[in-house]
């Protein structure tokens, strides 16, 4: 077959082939030497490797001009790209990154960023040995629930408290203990997928619980309930709708019948609140979210959520309960693969302590400052960082403008909040190469695309990181194309 104009011809792929350095020869090039003072040399040599032979997959595949091979693979096109790879190496692979997403809890990015206080707590509890399971007073050995049980007793008016490795557990050990083998009676509304396939139905399953699905999907009566009540029933189960609503012609039964219901069938009610806030979100302007406190003044026996959601603290699952519930929770064999540990420990009491003290919880926990910001001083940020940008970037279009922040995370999930974000039209890159060259920076920075531009919400940005921000966007908008591999 002929080859069209530009492609390389059979020859040319031999003489590129042939173009390509060898590893040695790389190796003692001045460049790379340079970097072989500042990195480890394993993380150079697997950088030069990989380059190399990439770059030899690609003249093997064909089609390329000769031109763009040459420019491919020029001794400063290669260095470039071993300099770069060597750097991703070298450095850390998971790392902090810029969130300016305006998704306050996003899972993808760690869910919630922790208050100094807690922050501390794990400094201090990881450095060295703490009295994590040991009774200070009689020296005996103590529990690890001890340290959060009777602040999460105080702030929820349950009886007793469990933690564990995430909600997810929380409700597998639940299932487990209470419903091997037996039925749980569950509005079909309510079967929720939690992101990335995640169906916490399949959850109860494994922990070897049988659905008893009652009702429709939109629709779901006290009736349906109590004709799907049979001997095998062990447990009536409420999951909160975390990321969906379902609106229009509706129908759910109030969680204080159930608690009746459950009460006249003898069996367990148990609330799966999911993000579970312990303070009243209308507080920062935002529709009020069930509190853990209300399932339990409603008679839940059991009520489960997470501790990184809307509480703004580490990792956790929470169960908070009847004491006889949580005694048998946590002799359950189960309760050692969930176990929560010291790290999350630490700085789950951290914040705890501070909701002890809600203004100090709305001052310093960083989620719930966040969703309490003004849309009016979340654009006066951005008004100034535009300040800054517009003579650094020029051609590109900054404009403030009237967007929406998310809550994200799987809560509130139909609540948009009023925000103003910095939105750029670039004027030498598309919008989507921007984002590219943005994320794979360092530190990487995470926006949003709207049509031909780029929007940031600094409603998720720290303070702190708005000169790395400003650096960040010059580079993305106005720095030398290529040279990432
Ligand atoms: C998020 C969520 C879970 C899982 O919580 P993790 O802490 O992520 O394990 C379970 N149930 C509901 C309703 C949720 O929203």
């Amino acid at each position: 077959m002929q080859p069209t104009m530009g492609e390389a011809t059979q020859s040319d792929v031999g003489s590129l082939l042939r173009k390509i350095p060898a590893v040695d020869e790389l190796l003692a090039a001045p460049r790379i030497q340079g970097l072989l003072m500042a990195h480890p040399r394993w993380a150079v040599l697997e950088a030069v490797r990989q380059v190399v032979a990439e770059r030899r997959q690609r003249v093997l595949r064909g089609g390329m001009t000769r031109e763009a091979g040459e420019a491919m693979l020029a001794p400063d096109a290669i260095a470039e790209a071993v300099a770069h790879r060597t750097a991703e190496k070298a450095g850390p692979s998971f790392l902090p990154v810029i969130n300016a997403t305006g998704v306050v809890l996003h899972t993808n990015l760690g869910r919630a960023p922790l208050a100094p206080a807690a922050l501390q707590a794990i400094q201090a509890t990881a450095a060295g040995y703490g009295n994590l399971e040991l009774d200070l007073a009689t020296g005996d050995r103590g529990s690890r629930q001890a340290h959060v049980e009777s602040l999460l007793t105080a702030l929820t008016g349950a009886e007793a408290a469990l933690v564990v490795n995430n909600n997810a557990a929380a409700v597998l050990l639940a299932i487990n203990t209470f419903a091997n083998g037996k039925e749980i009676v569950v509005s079909r509304g309510q079967l929720v997928e939690i992101g990335d396939s995640f169906r916490i139905p399949d959850v109860m399953v494994r922990a070897g619980g049988r659905l008893r699905e009652v009702g429709t999907t939109n629709r779901t009566h006290l009736r349906d309930y109590e004709e799907a009540i049979g001997p095998e029933a062990a447990m009536i189960l409420r999951v909160h709708r975390s990321n969906f609503q379902i609106l229009g012609f509706t129908a759910d039964v109030e969680l204080s019948e159930l608690v009746a219901l459950g009460g006249r069938r003898n069996l367990l009610l148990m609330d799966d609140l999911g993000s579970g806030a312990l303070l009243d979100l209308s507080l920062l302007g935002l529709r009020k979210e069930p509190l853990a406190a209300d399932a339990i003044r409603a008679g839940a026996d059991l009520v489960t959520f997470s501790g990184d959601k809307l509480l703004g603290g580490p990792q956790a699952g929470i169960l908070v309960g009847r004491r006889d519930l949580l005694v048998r929770a946590r002799t359950n064999p189960l309760a050692r693969t969930v176990r929560i540990d010291k790290l999350s420990l630490a700085a789950l009491e951290a914040t705890l302590r501070l909701y002890r003290e809600p203004e100090r919880a709305l001052r310093e926990i960083p989620i719930l400052r966040m969703l309490g910001l003004a849309a009016a001083a979340i654009g006066e940020r951005a008004e100034m960082l535009a300040q800054e940008l517009r003579p650094a970037a020029p051609g590109t279009t900054i404009t403030i403008e009237d967007e929406t922040s998310e809550v994200g995370g799987g809560a509130l999930p139909l609540q948009a909040i009023p925000t103003r974000v910095l939105a750029l039209r670039p004027a030498h890159r598309s919008a989507a190469e921007v984002e590219a060259r943005l994320r794979r920076g360092r530190p990487p920075v995470l926006v949003r695309i709207k049509g031909d531009r780029v929007l940031l919400d600094l409603r998720t940005v720290e303070t702190g990181d708005e000169a790395a921000l400003l650096q960040a966007l010059r580079e993305a908008l106005c720095g030398r194309s290529g040279g990432i591999a």
